[in-house]
């Protein structure tokens, strides 16, 4: 594996080596053999990283709205044509199917193009005063330096959707990005650095993520948190950020239902819903989980969801003509065994899949249960790999009743015919998205985010920016 790089830290303007030596080995999870290192930060370099964002900050938010949105554009355009060879990187290290990749590391350029354009569109409001003499008006400042931390499923996009708000804003950064898969975040982070964003206003560095995110969340000079994760994980940040009254945005776990109402086109929701399902082997906060199938409809739909579970071709994401690569680590194979053993105990039919697939790398068969009782820990705990769950319901109330009976409310998917479903639908389940009829999420105009125990804060559309910014208020006597 020789063409995978070495990962070493970025900090004001540098890649450097941990001060104290220190790295671990990142592991290609198509084959569970070794195949480079990662630095990991000490103390030593996250002080010196908070430094560097302190200067950063007060260097970038003093440059005007228009050369950072240069500077960005020109850092898309390297990611842009880098994406073929990123994308290999990627999935060397994390698993999924060399288009898959790609495709991750050029959307990314999308990403920051659009907020680059947001950024020059950050407009305070004049409110009409009540006396002629006064003028009264709200500017929009970048809140200051803000730490990201960023997990291993997307590993670019994860980091761009972050990065790109904060420096659209006017902010610096410290982004920790996934110790998995280290280096193909790096090379984004290397497309902004060769574009001439100046030292210190972006640094990246891996290491023990709690040991980090404590002393980075803690710290004065960080005035901005974003995480994606879990969502116990996000609760306890969270929870660190409020005791240091640190703005916070939490992209959190979800459990996505589906509702397949009996006028829904089926070869259409079939189609859809299990090339959504096991992209990335289900490993996607927003992957379809919950299916609730109208009951006319749920053998078909069971039937044609498991024959297209079989037809996934799993195999090493280097390969060609594989839909679906490993599981990004090892600990998710007993998470999922688990949590199907304890279906299957309790009543659920296993359709399809269940194990892990061979001994040499971390291949999971894609798994399909039905008629699965709500008390299986698996219709309340997120799987996060490729496993569907298919119930049916009598009654549009019941599907949205077990919609809405979980406390995440990520996203929703949902297939009908009919215009006053999809309104009742729209209208009435707790998702932060909603896609209806097709897959429209995660554009970069349009937000990106959850409610509940999913999170809060939006990283796309126009109020991502407002994450990064604050409103303050002048009012003046002419
Ligand atoms: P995990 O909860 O151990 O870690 C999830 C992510 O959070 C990792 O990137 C990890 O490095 C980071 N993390 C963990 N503890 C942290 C801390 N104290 N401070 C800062 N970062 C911390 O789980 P895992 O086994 O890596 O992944 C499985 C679970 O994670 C899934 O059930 C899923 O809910 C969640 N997850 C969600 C997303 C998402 O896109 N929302 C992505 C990856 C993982």
């Amino acid at each position: 594996m020789s063409d995978y790089p070495d990962t070493q830290l970025y900090i004001d303007g540098r890649w450097q080596n941990a001060s104290d030596g220190r790295s671990i080995d990142v592991v290609n999870p198509a084959t569970g053999l070794g195949i480079g290192a990662v630095a990991w930060a000490g103390r030593a370099d996250l002080d010196a990283a908070l430094a560097a964002a302190e200067r950063g900050f007060a260097l970038w938010s003093q440059t005007s709205a228009y050369e950072r949105a240069r500077i960005m554009r020109r850092a898309a355009d390297l990611l842009r044509e880098r994406a073929p060879a990123i994308g290999r990187i990627m999935t060397l290290e994390q698993g999924k199917p060399l288009a898959q990749a790609v495709a991750e590391a050029a959307a990314g350029a999308d990403i920051i193009d659009w907020f680059a354009g947001e950024g020059q569109r950050a407009y305070g409001q004049v409110i009409p005063a009540r006396a002629p003499d006064v003028l009264q008006m709200t500017v929009k400042l970048p809140v200051g330096p803000v730490a990201a931390f960023t997990p291993w499923n997307f590993p670019i996009n994860q980091v761009v959707r972050k990065l790109s708000a904060a420096l659209a804003a006017g902010c610096s950064i410290i982004v920790k990005a996934p110790e998995e898969t280290p280096a193909s975040p790096a090379e984004l982070i290397r497309a902004f650095a060769d574009a001439g964003l100046p030292a210190g206003v972006m640094n990246l560095v891996y290491g023990v993520p709690a040991e980090i995110s404590e002393y980075l969340i803690a710290h004065p000079v960080i005035r901005k948190i974003s995480f994606t994760g879990s969502t116990p994980v996000g609760k306890q940040l969270a929870a660190l950020a409020g005791l240091h009254m640190k703005r916070a945005t939490m992209e959190l776990g979800g459990h996505a239902p589906v509702i397949i109402a009996g006028d829904a086109d089926l070869d259409q929701a079939v189609a859809l819903m299990a090339g959504s399902k096991f992209r990335n082997a289900g490993q996607v906060c927003v992957s379809p989980t919950r299916f609730l199938v109208e009951t006319r409809l749920a053998d078909d739909f069971t039937a044609r969801f498991t024959e297209a579970a079989k037809a996934v071709r799993v195999g090493n994401g280097m390969d060609a003509g594989v839909d679906m690569g490993p599981l990004a680590n090892e600990r998710r194979i007993p998470a999922l065994e688990a949590l199907i053993a304890d279906a299957v105990d309790r009543g659920a039919r296993l359709t399809t899949g269940g194990r892990r697939i061979g001994n040499e790398g971390w291949f999971f068969e894609p798994t399909v249960l039905a008629d699965v009782p709500v008390d299986a820990r698996i219709m309340n705990e997120e799987p996060f790999g490729p496993v569907a769950v298919i119930n049916r319901f009598d009654s549009l109330d019941a599907a949205i009743a077990e919609a809405n009976r979980l406390p995440y409310g990520l996203a929703a998917y949902a297939f009908t015919r009919d215009s006053t479903t999809a309104a009742r639908i729209g209208a009435e389940v707790r998702a932060g998205m909603t896609t209806i009829n097709h897959l429209g999420l995660a554009l970069p105009e349009v937000p990106f985010g959850g409610i509940g125990d999913s999170g809060y804060g939006t990283e796309g559309g126009s109020e991502a920016l407002e994450a990064y910014l604050e409103t303050r208020f002048v009012t003046r006597k002419i």
